[in-house]
């Protein structure tokens, strides 16, 4: 008798970040991921080479003092934070936590592809709401929710589409959702944005029993390759957390490194500097070339072609020139190419590499 896995997780499909290796290319410009181009500050680089010495010895499990670090920052209860390895760790607890087979997990159009993926692991199904101006609908995920439903993933700001939820429209979202839905608000590029009608949703988790905010140190602190995470939640769902992760789930370099990085204010306001000179740049000399940019307040932006074709020609021609960007197809959006805001350098060779191209 063949090995059967559980029903569903054949259809889950592999998240595919795409490769970096672009021939006779030595150093390629890597602006797809989304991190960020400064790396992390000296102040995590120096932390992170200290664990060096602990490496013989397993992690603290409650990631003790990295969670007094976060809550000392943002001003919360480290006792209501878990942390992950990475946020897409905590978005697998959360859905194990609340979906399985014949739930439903909602979310919006152009969402973040781990919410389908580890909805489909546990079993449940996604359910995708249509999207208004690649922007996320509140009306249109309330409409969406039904008896199955189980879990609400919206990202604030979003990936890849770059808009954002106001925080009124946030609020109504989850005034007009049932107490036994869990509203995930997924704010992993929340410090990029500096809009007075955005907030990354603690009031909301303070008010309610039944949301959840999670972050992540991968984009601004620039500890992509760490896997570090964390989720901002009412005590009864910290508890469900910590029932729920691995014993050991965040690394000794992870948690030093990131209590480091947390307490580092000027790496942070350095790199929301750099993103908001280079977006900015990089959108109107964009728009100058006549392509379609979504306003983003992320760390990236969507550049749109009109068609697949002529949005796959523009990657190749990115790629081939040396700048590797993320192609769109797999979050519905096959006409647009996502770029990371890069170095100084990155930014420039890439809007030259753009002037070159013939839509
Ligand atoms: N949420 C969003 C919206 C993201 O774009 C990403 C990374 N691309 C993540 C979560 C996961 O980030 P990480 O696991 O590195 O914390």
């Amino acid at each position: 008798m063949p090995l059967v896995p559980r029903p569903g997780i054949e259809k889950a499909p592999l998240y595919i970040p795409g490769s970096h290796h672009v021939e006779g290319v030595a150093e390629p410009a890597i602006l797809s991921a989304n991190e960020n181009p400064l790396g992390p500050g000296q102040a995590a680089i120096d932390a992170y080479h200290g664990a060096a010495d602990a490496l013989f010895r397993y992690p603290e499990g409650g990631a003790v003092d990295l969670r007094a670090a976060i809550g000392k920052r943002f001003g919360l209860n480290p006792d209501q934070i878990t942390c992950g390895a990475g946020s897409d760790e905590i978005i697998t607890m959360l859905t194990r936590i609340f979906a399985g087979p014949g739930d439903e997990v909602l979310y919006s159009e152009h969402g973040f592809l781990m919410y389908p993926i580890n909805a489909l692991q546990v079993g449940a199904t996604p359910v995708k709401a249509p999207e208004s101006n690649l922007t996320t609908d509140v009306d249109a995920l309330l409409a969406a929710v039904t008896d199955k439903t189980k879990i609400v993933f919206v990202a604030n700001p979003n990936n890849p589409t770059g808009s954002y939820i106001p925080s009124a429209e946030l609020k109504r979202l989850v005034e007009g959702l049932p107490d036994n839905v869990l509203l995930v608000i997924d704010a992993a590029y929340s410090e990029y944005v500096c809009k007075n009608d955005y907030n990354d949703g603690v009031e909301l988790v303070d008010k309610y029993q039944n949301v959840v905010m999670t972050r992540t140190f991968s984009k601004i602190f620039g500890l992509a390759a760490l896997r570090l995470g964390w989720v901002y939640a009412p005590p009864k769902i910290t508890e469900l957390l910590n029932r729920t992760r691995g014993p050991f789930n965040v690394g000794v370099p992870a948690q030093i490194a990131g209590a480091a990085a947390i307490a580092d204010l000027s790496h942070t306001d350095k790199s929301i500097s750099h993103n908001d000179k280079w977006l900015s740049f990089m959108t109107t000399e964009f728009e100058n070339l006549g392509i379609q940019v979504p306003p983003s307040v992320g760390n990236f932006l969507i550049a749109g072609f009109g068609d697949k074709d002529t949005a796959d020609r523009a990657y190749n021609h990115l790629r081939s020139n040396g700048v590797i960007a993320r192609q769109m197809g797999g979050y519905g959006l096959a006409d647009y190419v996502r770029i990371t805001v890069g170095l100084e350098k990155e930014v420039r060779l890439c809007v030259d590499i753009m002037k070159e191209f013939k839509g």
